[in-house]
């Protein structure tokens, strides 16, 4: 492990950051986060909806883009290669959220023109500021990676390592810059997401602009263990845009459910042994952010994390689906292992190392005296490979493993969708 470590990161270092230019770390952070003062909406709509984990600006002040359609155009300085890394990241958009990149045509006023610029790594404009904007990558950023994140501020993300309580995540105590914290215009909540793309690599070498995860078992942030969007981009980004379908679902502050969010929760069956309906969670622990069991009279997450129980009060965020389990032939059930894929799956959260992606998994286990337990833990995977042998569940005897699960799925029924002709 430690040969792939050293193999790895300067590998993706020189890809995203570095060389002769080094931009990404030498320009002021003020540009790298596409600079609000240069950002202007006229609008005064709209209102600040509850995004888990994703910090954005103020739509009070900044505009989002209409039912999640973005404009763009294609830059004559794009080279063949840059357009392929842009469809790229579009595609990232595409296939996760409800967002759709669609080209201009004869009449459209407002647009994201993709720009090739050699002096910047990335800068983006933030939202939709009406008329001309652009997201442009240059140097040896030209990457998807980079791209995907310039959308995101296109879309009115900001970055997660200048969320107001990054402190208690981040310390920047041997850097030799740090970026400010966005006080102003900014919703931070949730779980802090050191995966997210829009946060900075934790350890840039000279600049350290994405200061250093003060969590446990953290090694590093950002485009450095997520090429594409994280798990919480995902869900932030379909909740800001307010996706439907099978992106529906939302994650929901443990401390403040409200009656609506109640009615939203489905225990598919799956009872605690004194009777009571159990519901997914997800919390951190030890740079994990992964599915657990909720207890509604603590408003605490148990998550099995090795042969460890783990039971989590801070940030605790609990899973919704609101418009009923089966809606416009949509439809959330659970999915035994051997049926289930990763594409139709609902991921939870990412490990700590590398790109494991965790899914939310239900299984049984039978104790002592015939009784038995049930349980919702996760099952990690890659992204778009199958599931693997055995779940990592919590459980009150003792933690559990079984190959035997079923995994919180959703799909468009076709059967469903037949009938409406
Ligand atoms: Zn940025």
């Amino acid at each position: 492990m430690g040969i792939l470590i050293h193999f790895l990161i300067p590998l993706l270092l020189a890809n995203f950051c570095s060389g002769s230019t080094n931009i990404r770390c030498s320009v002021p952070s003020s540009w790298l986060s596409g600079n609000p003062t240069i950002q202007r909406s006229t609008s005064s709509s709209g209102h600040v909806p509850y995004v888990s984990g994703i910090n954005f600006y103020n739509t009070y002040l900044w505009t989002k883009w209409p039912k999640g359609k973005v404009t763009y155009k294609l830059d004559a300085t794009l080279t063949a290669a840059d357009i392929i890394e842009v469809r790229k990241a579009f595609n990232e958009y595409h296939t996760k959220t409800c967002i759709q990149f669609l080209p201009w045509e004869q009449g459209d006023v407002d647009f994201v023109n993709i720009e090739r610029n050699d002096s910047v790594c990335g800068v983006a404009h933030v939202c939709k500021i009406g008329g001309y904007q652009f997201a442009q990558f240059g140097g040896n950023c030209r990457t998807m990676s980079t791209m995907v994140h310039e959308l995101g501020h296109s879309l009115c993300l900001g970055h997660e390592h200048q969320r107001e309580d990054r402190d208690e995540h981040l310390t920047y105590s041997s850097c030799h810059q740090t970026p400010s914290k966005d006080t102003h215009n900014w919703v931070t909540k949730g779980i802090y997401d050191y995966r997210s793309i829009m946060h900075y690599w934790c350890d840039a070498n000279n600049a350290c602009l994405g200061g250093r995860p003060t969590q446990s078992n953290v090694n590093n942030c950002g485009g450095a263990v997520t090429t594409g969007l994280s798990v919480m981009d995902v869900d932030g980004i379909n909740s800001l845009y307010n996706c439907q379908g099978c992106t529906r679902h939302r994650w929901r502050p443990a401390q403040s459910l409200t009656q609506a969010d109640r009615e939203n929760l489905y225990n598919f069956g799956y009872y605690s042994q004194n009777g009571a309906p159990l519901y997914p969670c997800r919390a951190a622990s030890r740079g994990e952010v992964s599915a657990g069991t909720f207890d509604d009279a603590t408003k605490s997450c148990k998550i099995s994390h090795g042969q460890d129980l783990v039971t989590i009060t801070d940030n605790v965020e609990v899973l919704t689906i609101p418009g009923s389990l089966n809606w416009f032939c949509y439809k959330y059930e659970l999915v035994s292992r051997a049926a289930a894929s990763p594409r139709t799956a609902i991921p939870a959260g990412s490990s700590n190392w590398d790109k494991w992606v965790g899914y939310i998994a239900y299984a049984s286990k039978s104790g002592t005296g015939g009784v038995t337990e049930r349980s919702i833990g996760k099952v990690w995977t890659w992204t778009h490979s199958s599931f693997g042998y055995s779940a990592d569940m919590p459980a009150a005897s003792g933690n559990f493993f079984p190959s035997e699960y079923q995994v919180l799925s959703c799909h468009l029924d076709s059967q469903c969708m037949s009938m409406f002709g």
